[in-house]
């Protein structure tokens, strides 16, 4: 029996559910002609050690398909899979289903689709251009105070007809999955809709790099030049990753001037300040951030919560309780990916089992992403807590003072110790000044036994072990 099929059935809906989006994603990018001859064949076969299969037909289809498209589609996983790593194997099998329009590997050197070589003509503009992911637009955007300004920047940009000043360029930056990508395809969307003679164009810098690498290998450096000089608006995401390569700088900086100057509107982004962007020239960094910089803060618990509650909107007569999304609002607090991605697999499962969603079932279910979660909390932490909480001094938790005033605070503290950090009664006893690891073990009893007499005690140790978990 193969790894594959002890993976959790749930797991395996929800990666191959993945995996559909992930297909979708590849044909908009690459066109329906090289979808179908390359891409359509591959299907997802499970997982074998954290690595995620999926099958080819042929030898050479694998061979082609890792060399042309194994980046976009390990690309497009590591979107999908909430930003944890994940490997991809392509692997010659039989459960693939019987490619219609695949190549067999007897003529593997000879035959290339057609499809293929007129994909690859002479670029043009939307060619140039990724595609745009039709869920994320403004409608699809929820405002939150962390996210306002980079918000109204973006839509003030999208509604304008010519260059907004002072907006030049916009740049949005802020760390991973919290929206950047969302509101520069906002942007884009917008336009198109409302002033489609605009001419938008978004890429990742990334792919801006390519495009010029590929254009200076096949002598097409000017008409590079002259498709990006073109556009209106020019989008370009991730910038930080032109980081240390200096002709693409040279060249992006270049584009960035001419676009400049001929008022034309720009879009970054970043996952820092322009002024914070290392291996990026002086000059370069010092343009970046000449227009708006807008930068998109963490998510507060009210931003994470309206998120939820917007997504639960959007999927149909799904049901969750308010306290399980309240739940994951107040746990999954790293970035709105990871966000989505809980309350997918929360989804998916009641899906899956048909039964109504309990917190229970939902910890269970995301219990190893709630564990990546908490963030570890230090003995230091939890004695500033403790002492401002019951108002004494952080020093009596070091002191040998036995009145019950600092004595008691300071059980409390080495009980949330033992309950909250992997420290031994030994090591915790040190950070107490010094004491020994029976006075821990007799605390943390002492405490045990606090909270099955008095209520009013236990209800405080609660609300001091919830706000050390936040
Ligand atoms: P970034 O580009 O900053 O890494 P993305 O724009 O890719 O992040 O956002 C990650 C995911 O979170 C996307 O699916 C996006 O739709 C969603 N998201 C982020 N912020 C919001 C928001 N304010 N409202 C709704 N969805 C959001
Ligand atoms: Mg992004």
């Amino acid at each position: 029996m193969t790894q594959a099929a002890r993976v959790e059935p749930i797991l395996n809906d929800v990666l191959s559910a993945s995996w559909e989006r992930i297909s979708d994603k590849l044909k908009a990018l690459y066109g329906d002609a090289v979808f179908r001859s390359w891409l359509k064949p591959l299907r997802f076969a499970g997982t074998n050690n954290n690595k995620i299969q999926l099958s080819v037909p042929t030898r050479f289809m694998r061979e082609w398909i890792t060399s042309h498209y194994g980046d976009d589609i390990r690309n497009f996983w590591q979107l999908e899979s909430e930003a944890q790593s994940l490997e991809i194997e392509f692997v010659v099998g039989a459960q693939t289903a019987v490619a219609t329009n695949a190549v067999s590997d007897q003529h593997s050197n000879v035959v290339t689709p057609q499809s293929w070589q007129s994909n690859e003509a002479p670029d043009n503009i939307l060619q140039m251009g990724a595609a745009l992911d039709p869920r994320y637009t403004f409608d699809n955007f929820v405002v939150g105070k962390p996210n306002e300004l980079a918000h109204a920047a973006a839509r003030r940009v999208s509604e304008s007809a010519q260059v907004v000043s002072g907006c030049n360029p916009l740049f949005l930056y802020g760390g991973v999955g919290l929206g950047k990508t969302h509101l520069m395809h906002a942007i884009a969307w917008h336009i198109r809709l409302t002033n489609p003679k605009r001419r938008v164009m978004y890429l990742s810098a990334e792919k801006f790099m390519y495009q010029f690498i590929k254009a200076l290998r096949f002598k097409e450096a000017l008409a590079f030049k002259e498709q990006f000089r073109s556009v209106d608006v020019l989008m370009i995401d991730d910038v930080q990753f032109i980081s240390g390569k200096d002709s693409t700088q040279e060249e992006f900086f270049h584009t960035f001037n001419a676009l400049v100057d001929q008022n034309k509107q720009l879009v970054i982004s970043g996952d820092r300040s322009p002024s914070d962007l290392e291996g990026i020239e002086e000059r370069v960094r010092s343009r970046l951030g000449w227009g708006l910089v807008a930068d998109i803060h963490t998510t507060s618990y009210e931003l994470r919560l309206g998120i939820l509650q917007s997504k639960i909107e959007q999927m149909h007569g799904i049901e969750i309780p308010p306290k399980v999304l309240e739940f994951l609002a107040h746990k999954i607090t790293s970035n709105v990916r990871e966000l989505e991605g809980a309350l997918n697999r929360v989804v998916a499962h009641t899906t899956l089992v048909g039964r109504a969603v309990t917190l229970e079932g939902t910890q269970e279910v995301l219990h190893d992403l709630l564990r990546a979660n908490d963030r570890p909390v230090s003995i230091e932490d939890i004695q500033k807590q403790v002492a401002s909480h019951y108002n004494i001094k952080v020093s009596d938790m070091h002191s040998a003072r036995r009145s019950r005033v600092v004595a008691r605070p300071r059980q409390v503290a080495m009980y949330l110790s033992k309950k909250f950090t992997s420290k031994s009664l030994p090591e915790i006893g040190r950070k107490f000044g010094g004491k020994d690891h029976t006075t821990v073990m007799h605390a943390v009893k002492r405490v045990d036994e606090l909270m099955g007499n008095d209520a009013e005690f236990a209800k405080d140790l609660e609300l001091l072990s919830k706000m050390l978990q936040n």
